[in-house]
Order: structure tokens, then C-alpha cells, then sequence
């Protein structure tokens, strides 16, 4: 179901969303009831969760969460980095509705982050400078990967520094997120907002946290 009650501290946020997400892996979404709360609605928002994810079609946050109208405030580009749009969303919904949790949702299989890794290892590559632009802020997380993978030699393992290289990309928006912005750090340091990284993977739909 999704949630008409709201959580007091990021970490109850947090199993909100674990629950849901396994009623998602499960097959037990509740489709029907996600547009139940139009109504009370209309006036205001109080979203429970703020998720920066990724454009990626198959990573539509509602859906993997199981949560329904007004129940997240969902920021998505291409490869979850965080620029200043995007920290800039996120205070608005942290400092006006109270929002206590922040997750920076990466996906396996990730086009942007793919892209970037590509970028590293034929470095003759060409995109548009405004593509170009999401590439070079994922690049810094990816950049030691593969410079460690490369160092015995150029065969790289391309699957598995992608892998890797999302889990350091989502970690890196978190450190950013939680640093990047006075405001955002100041409410991570008084416990009023926590700031996590996941995973989700597109063949068991299953969302993981990380560790930070
Ligand atoms: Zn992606």
C-alpha cells in the first residue's frame, strides 16, 4: 500500500522504502490505491522520501518503491549526478516540506556511467558538449577504477569496472550531496537528514543499500 502515514526520522523513512520495495520484487504492488490521496493533495506536498535517480526508463522510482502520488519527490538524470539543479531541489523539498531521507538510486546496466567508462578507455570518443557534461562529472568516480584496472595492462574487464564504477558514482553524488551544500550539511549534521546511496538491479528489481 502506499503510505498515508509519514515517518519522523530518515531511518523510518528508509524501511518505508525497503518495504515497499519488496512488495515491487514480490509482484505485490498496489497500482490501484497509488492515486487514492489526490484529493488531500491539491493544497500541499509532504513527501516522505527525496530520490535523485537516473533517467533510465526501467528505473521508474514510484514503481521499484511502491509508492504513490505525493509519496517521494523524485529528481532523475541521466547517470544520478548531482549538479547544482539538483542539490538545488533537493533543499527545497528538505528545508520546505521537513523531508528527512535522500537516496541517490544508481542502476546496473547504467548508459551514462557506460558511457563514461568507454570515454576512459577510447579516449578519441565524441559526444555533445551537453552530454560530454554528465560524462565529465561522473568521470572523477570512475577515473581510479580504471586506472587500477589498467595498470597490469590495457585488457580491462569493461562488465566489471561498469559494476564497480556505478556503486563509486552513487557514492560519490551521496559525498557530494552531503557536502556540496551548506544548507544540506548542516541538516545531516543535526541528524534531521540522512543522505544514502542504493542499487537497484534490473533483473531482480531488487534495490540495494550501500553501505556509506
Ligand atoms: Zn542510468
Amino acid at each position: 500500500m502506499p503510505n498515508d502515514k509519514r515517518p519522523n526520522t530518515g531511518q523510518e523513512a528508509l524501511e518505508l522504502l525497503k518495504e515497499g520495495n519488496a512488495r515491487y520484487v514480490d509482484s505485490l504492488s498496489s497500482t490501484d490505491a497509488m492515486t487514492q490521496r489526490r484529493p488531500e493533495l491539491v493544497k500541499d506536498q509532504d513527501p516522505l522520501a527525496i530520490i535523485l535517480g537516473c533517467s533510465d526508463a526501467r528505473v521508474p522510482v514510484e514503481i521499484v518503491f511502491d509508492q504513490g502520488l505525493g509519496d517521494l519527490f523524485v529528481i532523475r538524470v541521466a547517470g544520478n549526478i548531482v549538479a547544482p539543479s539538483q542539490i538545488g531541489s533537493i533543499e527545497f523539498a528538505a528545508e520546505k516540506f521537513g523531508t528527512k531521507l535522500v537516496v541517490v538510486l544508481g542502476h546496473s546496466q547504467c548508459g551514462a556511467v557506460t558511457a563514461c567508462v568507454d570515454a576512459l578507455i577510447n579516449p578519441e570518443q565524441n559526444y555533445s558538449p551537453n552530454l560530454q557534461s554528465i560524462v565529465d562529472r561522473i568521470r572523477p568516480s570512475v577515473y581510479n577504477l580504471h586506472e587500477l584496472a589498467t595498470a597490469n595492462g590495457p585488457d580491462v574487464d569493461t562488465d566489471e569496472l561498469v559494476d564497480r564504477s556505478i556503486r563509486a558514482n552513487v557514492r560519490m553524488s551521496v559525498s557530494q550531496l552531503k557536502h556540496g551544500s551548506r544548507a544540506l550539511e548542516d541538516l545531516t549534521n543535526s541528524g534531521q537528514l540522512l543522505v544514502v546511496g542504493a542499487e537497484y538491479d534490473l533483473e531482480t528489481g531488487k534495490v540495494r543499500f550501500l553501505d556509506s
